[in-house]
């Protein structure tokens, strides 16, 4: 058995030329880790829509049905980040059903990563920076609603805080949100988490690791989940141009590792979504985006 990852090729819709949001990604992901085996044909599952009451379990149906219909206000697509069409519609809801399927797998198999999702700036009735549905809110309802876990912890690493995952599930006692996130980037007004670690920008590897050395095995073993949603968000990069803070790919390939391999060694299901990643240069940042795939398999294979 390989590494189960989820990916399909309706994850990339049309943009207008110039868009911020680095919409090809996903394809140039998911080829690259068919090209150095992290993924196999065989170990690729696609995901199929998933129910509405499903996706109602984490966001109002009034805000949901505009949005198919292409009905928001021109306020509302210009908070979400994404000109509306109909591809993004699809593009949108076979995402967000790739993360419920990554964790149906990862439930089954211990690990398993969708080559998406982690669109945490999702809230209840309305979207925002670059998110449009909250894959980690629905996708931990779904879980607890199917009895598939009892008490899931978020951690989201993503270097923006994941304020409408926070907010959607602000008193949920069955979903534990924990964010490390950049004092000073978006959102700017911070909605509050289970628990939430801000750190300075520019901060680097060495202080960032250690930080999660001491948060982690403590979080895992207080709060005692029996599932993980990892949102893997590589905006921590020194050279993303809308992280603040400075952690080399060392860093990251080494925080993606550690984080799955505490978790996994306490016989925890994890699930893992890519997060945030900005970059002009594509190719190098779907390597970045990899490396949350390759730190899994590695834990994956060792495991098994
Ligand atoms: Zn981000």
């Amino acid at each position: 058995m390989s590494l189960p990852l989820v990916y399909h090729h309706g994850y990339v819709s049309p943009l207008p030329e110039g868009h911020r949001f680095p919409m090809p990604k996903f394809k140039l992901l998911y080829e690259l880790l068919i090209k150095d085996g992290v993924a196999y044909q065989d170990s690729v599952f696609t995901p199929e829509l998933i129910d509405d009451s499903t996706i109602f379990l984490a966001h109002s149906s009034d805000y949901i049905n505009r949005f198919r219909n292409g009905d928001l206000t021109h306020g509302e697509v210009r908070k979400s980040g994404l000109p509306w069409s109909p591809e993004l519609v699809t593009r949108t809801m076979i995402a967000l059903s790739g993360s419920v399927l990554s964790a149906r797998l990862a439930h089954q198999h211990g690990i398993a990563c969708n080559l998406a999702g982690g669109t945490h700036h999702a809230h209840y009735n309305f979207g925002s920076g670059f998110c449009i549905v909250n894959d980690l809110a629905v996708t931990s309802l779904y879980l607890i609603s199917q009895t598939l876990a009892k008490k899931i912890l978020i951690i989201d690493l993503d270097v923006h805080q994941g304020d409408g995952t926070a907010n959607i599930l602000s008193g949920n006692e069955d979903v534990f949100t924990f964010s490390i996130h950049c004092k000073t980037n978006f959102p700017f007004i911070k909605a509050k988490s289970s628990l939430d670690i801000e750190v300075d920008e520019l901060t680097e590897d060495k202080s960032y690791l250690r930080l999660l050395y001491d948060v982690i095995p403590g979080l895992l073993d207080d709060i005692k989940p029996d599932f993980v949603i990892y949102d893997a968000g590589v905006d921590v990069f020194k050279d993303d141009p809308l992280g603040k803070i400075s952690i080399s790919l060392d860093g990251i390939y080494n925080r993606d590792h550690y984080i799955i391999e505490e978790v996994n060694k306490r016989g925890i299901p994890i699930s893992c979504v890519i997060g945030g990643g900005y970059s002009k240069n594509l190719n190098e940042l779907a390597y970045r985006h990899s490396l949350v795939h390759r730190a899994a398999k590695s834990v994956f294979d060792n495991a098994s």
